[in-house]
């Protein structure tokens, strides 16, 4: 299988150097020449170039693009493909990018591979990053089967757990344990570095480890992944993050109120359920 890559940044790039590894023919497309020598140097690609038309041999094309250009990048690579390509998305929104892709190529699968790391750009790109992470594939009504059938076994190639639903459960379900987190762990950032006292603030600094490392990861990520995320999910990042308010809002009153009976029941029933939301 002839295998397209648009966009060869970590997720573009680690998807590269993992489909080679099962010996398919991946070309890798980027707008920087630059990003074309790395991408061949660190063996993401069998072949690199900066114009779309050179997709016109593969079976299936990979957009890795930042979400704001998905869509664009489709409308510009569709008049170089066969009819019977596949193309698919690694997108961390669905809905906003599904319906325009499928009207542009009719032979469009949703998908959304959930492993990344903090880090951006080629540079970053690694073997193993989806080994066990969830896959998720959103085909809607008119997505053509063998089209999900194809894309479900390359994810399956990658070690991953493959997923169906819609993309508006999609982006219900990943605001959740995705787009929120990023919220409230940059807020959680942002307020503790918001310390007036400067003493106070470097004891902080040295004084964090583990608890805070793990709480405030996913803020300190890319910052033009959590603009897109809040943008193109817009809707579901406000629920959950209105969601969040209440229940912090909640907390704040107990503690005011110094009900800590109550507090000890919400903070039972997350310690409990913690595990089952986890397994
Ligand atoms: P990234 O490391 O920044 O890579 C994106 C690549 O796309 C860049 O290397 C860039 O390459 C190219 N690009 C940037 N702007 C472009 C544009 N306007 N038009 C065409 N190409 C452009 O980002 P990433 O983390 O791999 O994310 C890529 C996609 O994966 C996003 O849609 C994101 O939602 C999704 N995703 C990310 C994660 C994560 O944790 N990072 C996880 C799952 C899915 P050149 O500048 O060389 O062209």
């Amino acid at each position: 299988m002839k295998i397209g890559i648009v966009g060869l940044g970590l997720i573009g790039g680690s998807l590269g150097l993992e489909l080679r590894s099962h010996s398919w023919e991946t070309i890798g497309v980027s707008r920087s020449r630059r990003t074309c020598e790395i991408a061949l140097e660190r063996g993401a690609v069998d072949r690199a170039s900066v114009s779309l038309q050179d997709l016109g041999v593969v079976d299936i094309v990979f957009i890795c693009t930042p979400i704001a250009a998905i869509a664009p990048t489709l409308a510009k690579l569709k008049d170089y493909l066969a009819p019977e390509t596949i193309v698919t998305d690694v997108g961390s929104v669905k809905l906003a990018t599904t319906q325009t892709c499928t009207s542009l190529w009719q032979n469009f699968v949703g998908g959304h591979p959930m492993a990344g790391t903090a880090a951006q750009g080629i540079e970053a790109a690694q073997k193993n990053l989806f080994l066990d992470a969830p896959y998720v594939i959103t085909p809607i009504e008119s997505t053509p089967v063998a089209a999900i059938k194809k894309v479900e076994e390359v994810a399956i190639s990658l070690g991953c757990k493959v997923y169906f639903c819609t993309p508006e459960e999609h982006d219900r379900a990943v605001s959740w344990i995705s787009h929120l987190p990023v919220m409230v762990s940059a807020a959680l950032l942002a307020a503790s570095l918001g310390e007036t006292n400067p003493t106070v603030l470097a004891l902080a600094k040295n004084l964090a480890s583990s608890g805070f490392r793990d709480t405030s990861r996913v803020g300190g990520g890319n910052p033009e992944l959590g603009v897109m995320m809040a943008k193109y999910n817009r809707e579901e990042v406000l629920r959950s993050l209105h969601d969040y308010r209440e229940n912090l809002d909640e907390i704040i009153q107990l503690i005011e109120q110094e009900d800590w009976s109550k507090l000890a029941q919400i903070l039972q029933s997350t310690q409990k359920a913690r595990p089952e939301f986890l397994s």
